[in-house]
């Protein structure tokens, strides 16, 4: 079921003409435009203020000091200034503003038009209650609060649930982002967003088009089932539009958000399990990654044995109270090799790396009847490989490609996050001198799509896969098990290949 809710887009500029330019530009993705006079130069207030009654879409005014998170040091008496040249005609219908708690006394304004904002940048704001807005002149309160961690945001989250006023809860940061996207399918009148060309005005803010078209913010409803991508960072995951582009070709009531845990405990039990959960979201699954699917499976109340074997889960089911674990990655990376390689039976691999995904990459060779050998930075910390796989662990030196026969590597797998976008891209873990005779190498990396690894690989002459057809392939398995239908890979393809450009 659709919500009421809108989405409001946020822009600065430090001229009236800028802004102007500015609003118009986001005006088609934009339900409300909130115009921060608060960046505007001194002498372009005025110019903008006369201008009001021409800009044809609905706009929320908001002129903030920086100790709130503004752009401008202003006194109290600057900003009752603002405020009363603002209010009167030039205030048509449909005009909000958002002012800050400790200014309420002092203005006269329609309270159906106004939003009271408390910004809290420093904490999550847990020495904050509802009960300072309850008496104040305002039909919707809204409370932003900073936050690291995924259940740090219940507080915020929770508090203005009680309240008699519409509210609008917002976490700021990675962390937070789960409340930008779930607040309209829980009362919140508006929801916050970057411009789609552009940098947000609080942290954390995703595009307006991204949330209407990635995340259908106004489609959800309190009965929408969440899912999420758990991780230590999430900035960079590209599973929220794999799986959001699947929810959406389903028709299913399902959203998947990005939630960045620090610590497993806390966030297991407050947000995701039905009998000790504080929030009313229900969870339906969770992909899990770095650095929580080894550590994912004291939570869980079963696991699959594939997952069991591994010693590491990438998929929870969350099903009625229980927790099932699966491990997708073993499966999704087979897929693509056999596909390229046929039969691997009785061929030598060398897996390079030995975290969650080199786990599951040496369980599926083994599976598939291939000799592995195992290459990490520190044998040492990695020789748990030995016992669990029963393969050697050597370390990264060239010499020890060379498997006990003497023979080059028939299939070379980079588990590690070398050669991953950002400052360190241009390095591999293998020259094309190093590759020569190797039949075929594998890079889990899948950002870039042609990694500087996979490019020495074809200059040695080899065959080459890059972690995109496993990305998808992993992520299909986990759709399948979440929603028991059968998933549209193309489209969770397409959503993909469309982020990587
Ligand atoms: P992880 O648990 O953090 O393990 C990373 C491993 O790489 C660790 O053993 C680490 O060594 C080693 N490593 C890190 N930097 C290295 C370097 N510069 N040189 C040599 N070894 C290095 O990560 P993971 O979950 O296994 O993921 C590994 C990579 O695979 C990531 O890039 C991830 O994005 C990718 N992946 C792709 C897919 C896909 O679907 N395509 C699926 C899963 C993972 P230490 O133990 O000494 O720290």
């Amino acid at each position: 079921m659709p919500n009421n809710g809108k989405i409001c887009v946020s822009v600065t500029a430090q001229s009236a003409s800028e802004m102007l330019e500015k609003i118009r530009s986001v005006a088609a993705s934009a339900d409300v435009v909130e115009i921060r006079f608060d960046s505007l130069e001194e002498a372009e207030i005025k110019p903008l203020v006369d201008q009001l009654p021409s800009i044809a879409i609905p706009i929320l005014i908001t002129f903030r000091p920086r100790e709130q998170g503004g752009y401008r040091d202003l006194t109290f008496a600057d900003r009752v200034k603002f405020w009363e040249s603002v209010v009167g005609e030039k205030l048509g219908p449909g005009v909000m503003v958002d002012h800050e708690i400790d200014i309420d006394f002092a203005l006269q304004l329609d309270p159906e038009s106004v939003i009271l904002s408390m910004h809290d940048f420093n904490s999550s704001g847990e020495s904050m209650s509802a009960d300072a807005f309850m008496e104040l002149n305002a039909a919707t309160i809204k409370i932003a609060v900073a936050v690291d961690d995924v259940t740090d945001a219940i507080h915020v989250w929770n508090m203005l649930r009680g309240s008699n006023k519409a509210a609008i809860p917002i976490a700021m940061g990675e962390a937070g982002k789960w409340t930008r996207i779930l607040g309209l399918a829980h009362g919140a009148p508006l929801t916050y967003a970057a411009p789609d060309e552009g940098q947000g005005t609080a942290p954390g803010q995703i595009s307006a088009g991204d949330l209407c078209d990635v995340f259908r913010v106004k489609e959800l409803d309190r009965d929408t089932r969440i899912f999420g991508v758990v991780a230590g960072d999430t900035t960079y995951s590209l599973s929220p539009f794999m799986h959001n582009a699947a929810f959406k070709e389903a028709r299913l009531n399902s959203v998947f958000v990005p939630l960045q845990v620090a610590d497993l405990d806390p966030f297991i039990r407050r947000m995701v399990r039905p009998d000790t959960c504080e929030v009313e979201l229900t969870f339906g699954g969770l992909s899990v990654t770095n650095p929580h699917k080894q550590a994912m499976i004291a939570y869980l109340d079963e696991i699959d044995p594939t997952a069991s074997a591994i010693g590491a889960v990438n998929t929870v089911k969350v099903d009625g109270n229980k927790l099932i674990g699966y491990n997708t990655d073993a499966g999704g990376f087979l897929e693509p090799l056999q596909r390229e390689l046929g039969d691997v039976t009785g061929a030598n691999a060398v897996v390079v790396g030995a975290g969650g995904a080199a786990r599951a990459c040496v369980y599926a060779l083994q599976q598939a009847g291939t000799n592995v050998t195992l290459l990490a930075r520190d044998p040492a910390k990695a020789s748990t490989f030995k016992d669990e796989f029963g393969i050697s662990v050597l370390g990264l030196e060239t010499e020890n490609w060379k498997l006990e026969t003497g023979r080059k590597p028939d299939i070379l797998v980079n588990a590690t996050p070398t050669g991953t976008r950002g400052p360190n891209q241009d390095e591999s873990i293998a020259t094309a001198d190093e590759l020569r005779n190797v039949k075929l190498v594998y890079d889990l990396v899948y950002n870039p799509l042609e990694t500087r690894l996979l490019q020495e690989a074809k200059r040695a002459g080899a065959k080459t896969l890059g972690g995109l057809d496993m990305l998808i392939a992993q992520g299909v398995k986990q759709f399948e098990i979440w929603t028991g239908r059968e998933a549209p890979v193309n489209e969770m393809r397409s959503a993909i290949e469309k982020r990587l450009q």
